[in-house]
């Protein structure tokens, strides 16, 4: 590839620390002074902290999001011979997860409108062994928390919420990770709350569910040396967690500020509706924390994704697709049985979707930038940009 100059980022996580930096730098020396690297004082800080923030009780930080959901699903009795459901448009994340734990994951479709899991296509797959489902917050977007009680209630399911990508979000009067038996989030860097490197945690109401995965994330100890079930080695690192710590008090304001980017970013492309530019649905009013900003290529649209994509990129501007292939179409969960034509909604999203630059930072005047190339590119009355004789064949 060419070196081309970057003009629109699809995220820069610069920004938000060099802001705390004299902070940030405190609460890491902090702990290399005190040394208590595994299982310290900045951590049971943070696990209350974001405990209470997320308006649950029970915090158990653990080395990912991944291992969040795995042994979250163990410490609810999840497993084998269970079936759990889940969306087709997830990250894989949330698919090995209910593997790793040893259920039978049952994947589903979703709203075409919110690429949010689609409870109908779910109430046909419950069987006599299903035992929870799954709703993925997806984008930062949650699940209807109303809708999923009563779903949760009429078939006598747990709701295990993965809220990797939705940190503080709300919706029906329910913030993320306080819906179900237990929420698993991630501290991705890029996450709307990142560490400085891998980080996860598992929330719950319930203090049996928070005791055992305090065991099933040091080796399944329940007091030094003395075990009482096969666990592994996942911790949140101290030095991650006095990270985190530091960042949270901030997360509100970052959140609002990926709002009010999101708000910016729908007014800007409503007028390129008719072109085929078509946002995902928010439903849920300010509750949603837009991890990501997602639009969709639909196919009045002269250009296909790709086409889109590429001109963007020639343009300076990043952007991203979350994500390109659903979890049924991975090569390796083809011995699962899925086929092409199983989850249409989630597959024609997979091709349509594309994730605009979203960061707390990005300026109003990048913004527009964005709009106005993708305007560029799509308006039909614009003859600036022809399409490449090679992206007409491919159609
Ligand atoms: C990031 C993510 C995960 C996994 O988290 P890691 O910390 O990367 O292991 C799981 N589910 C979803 C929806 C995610 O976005």
């Amino acid at each position: 590839m060419n070196k081309m100059i970057i003009k629109v980022p699809f995220v820069d996580l610069k920004l938000q620390h060099q802001y705390i930096q004299t902070q940030l730098q405190q609460a890491i020396e902090a702990v290399l002074e005190k040394g208590d690297f595994i299982l310290g004082q900045a951590l049971s800080d943070f696990e209350t902290a974001f405990a209470a923030a997320s308006g649950t009780k029970y915090g158990v930080g653990v080395a990912s999001g991944t291992d969040a959901i795995a042994l979250g699903l163990q410490a609810c009795n999840i497993g084998i011979g269970d079936e759990v459901i889940l969306p087709a448009n997830t990250f894989v994340a949330t698919l090995i997860g209910v593997l790793r734990a040893g259920a039978k994951p049952i994947l589903v479709d979703c709203d075409p409108q919110t690429a949010l899991i689609d409870l109908e296509a779910a109430a046909k797959v419950i069987t006599p062994n299903t035992k929870a489902i799954i709703p993925v917050h997806l984008y930062g977007q949650m699940v209807s928390s109303r809708q999923l009680l009563d779903f949760a209630d009429t078939y006598k399911l747990l709701i295990f919420e993965d809220a990797a990508q939705a940190h503080l979000a709300t919706r029906d009067g329910y913030c993320a990770g306080s819906v179900g038996i237990a929420a698993a989030f991630s501290f991705y860097p890029s996450k709307n709350l990142g560490a400085f490197g891998d980080g996860g945690m598992l929330l719950t109401p319930d203090p049996d569910v928070a005791q055992k995965m305090v065991r099933l994330r040091n080796y399944g100890a329940s007091q030094k040396y003395f075990h009482t079930e096969s666990g592994t080695n996942s911790r949140l690192d101290t030095l991650q967690a006095a990270v985190l710590y530091q960042k949270l008090p901030y997360l509100p304001q970052w959140n609002s500020d990926r709002l009010k980017i999101a708000q910016q970013y729908d007014l800007e492309l409503a007028p390129l509706a008719t072109a085929g530019i078509i946002p995902i649905d928010n439903q849920s009013d300010t509750g949603h924390v837009y991890h990501l900003y997602v639009i969709k290529v639909d196919e009045t649209c002269v250009l296909e994704r790709q086409e889109l994509q590429e001109q963007l990129t020639a343009a300076g501007i990043q952007t991203g697709i979350h994500y390109p292939i659903p979890c049924h179409l991975q090569p390796a969960f083809t011995y699962l049985g899925y086929q092409v034509g199983d989850f249409p909604q989630a597959e024609k999203l997979a091709k349509q979707i594309l994730s605009l630059p979203m960061y707390p930072g990005l300026s109003s005047s990048q913004v527009k930038e964005v709009v106005a190339a993708i305007a560029r590119v799509v308006s039909m009355d614009s003859h600036s940009q022809i399409p490449s004789p090679a992206a007409i064949i491919q159609r």
